[in-house]
Parts: C-alpha cells; structure tokens; sequence
C-alpha cells in the first residue's frame, strides 16, 4: 500500500529576466534584418547577416512558445492523482482517477463480488511512481 500525501504544486514562475533577454534579441535580430534589407537596397548583398538574424528570430520565438506552453503542462500534472480502491472481504481491486472529498478509509459502495464493503486504501500521484520506477531501474 502506497500512501503519498497530495499536494497542490505551485505554477511555476516564468523567469522575468530570461524573458525580457529573449524579447532583447527578438527586437535586436528585427533590427539586424531590417539593416541587411537596407544594406542589400544599397547595393552589398550580406547573406550571412540575413541567415543569422532570421534563425535569431526563430530561435527568440520558439522560446516565447515554450515559456507560455510551460504553466500549461504542469497545470495537469496536478490531476495525475489515483485513488485505489479496495473490498474489506475479498481480494477485490480497483484504481480510479482521484475525486474531490476522497480520502483513505474512506466507504465507496458495495464490492461487485461479494456485496462487501469498498473503501479506499491509498491516494497517490501517478507522475512520483513513474519517477521511482525509473531510478530504480537506472541504479540496477
Ligand atoms: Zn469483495
């Protein structure tokens, strides 16, 4: 019986500094196309330039995504709670997704077997198993 006490994980912060420095080198790389467009007006083609500030602004972007899809994720990791289930007569198992108000001992209804009580016996988070799972195969 595993029994994990449930906590509500606070989201996580995006780093401010982090974010102004990639915002920093989106309007720089900008800037840097917008003077090889002006250069290559002028006549002086500077291709290397151009490819620099495009991939500068692909990579500034593609970080944006990534920070904004961040809060997301772990916004349902928090759901990732199991409630197990089990009869006080027979061998009876069941796992379900946790539901507000369960709680250990908890009765759940009658055990489609025996008729006999179910309760539930442990509440845990799926995402702390798989971790422990791994670290253990890891250390073998
Ligand atoms: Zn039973």
């Amino acid at each position: 019986m595993i029994i994990l006490s449930v906590e509500v994980v606070p989201p996580k912060r995006i780093p401010i500094l982090l974010m102004i420095l990639v915002f920093i080198m989106l309007v720089l790389s900008v800037a840097a196309v917008y003077q090889a467009i002006e250069a290559y007006r002028n006549g002086s083609l500077d291709l290397a330039s151009i490819i620099l500030s495009i991939s500068a602004i692909v990579l500034s972007s593609y970080m944006i995504i990534q920070m904004r899809s961040k809060p997301i994720k772990l916004g349902f990791e928090m759901y990732d709670v199991s409630t197990t289930i089990q009869c006080d007569r027979c061998n009876y198992e069941t796992t379900r997704k946790f539901e507000r108000g369960d709680y250990i001992f908890k009765e759940v209804g009658s055990c489609p077997k025996c008729k006999g009580n179910l309760f539930i016996s442990s509440i845990y988070r799926e995402v702390k198993e798989k971790k422990r799972k791994s670290f253990f195969a890891s250390s073998i």
